[in-house]
């Protein structure tokens, strides 16, 4: 599973990396990728700060 990510909303600031309890989501400089290894639990959404993140249904 991963998250859908808007990637003209997402400021790169990492909250969501290190919010993640499987370490998802991986932000090199300007690129944030969501991995396979997601659960969809639905936290990173919830700790975006600009609501640039949406669980997959
Ligand atoms: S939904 Fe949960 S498991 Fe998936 S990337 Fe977000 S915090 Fe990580
Ligand atoms: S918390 Fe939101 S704004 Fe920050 S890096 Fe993650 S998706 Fe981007």
């Amino acid at each position: 599973m991963t998250v859908k990510i808007d990637r003209q909303k997402c400021c790169y600031c990492g909250g969501c990396t290190s919010i993640c309890p499987v370490a998802a989501l991986e932000l090199k400089e300007t690129v944030l990728v969501c991995h396979e290894n997601c659960v969809n639990c639905g936290a990173c959404t919830k700790a975006c700060p600009v609501g640039a993140l949406e669980v997959k249904k």
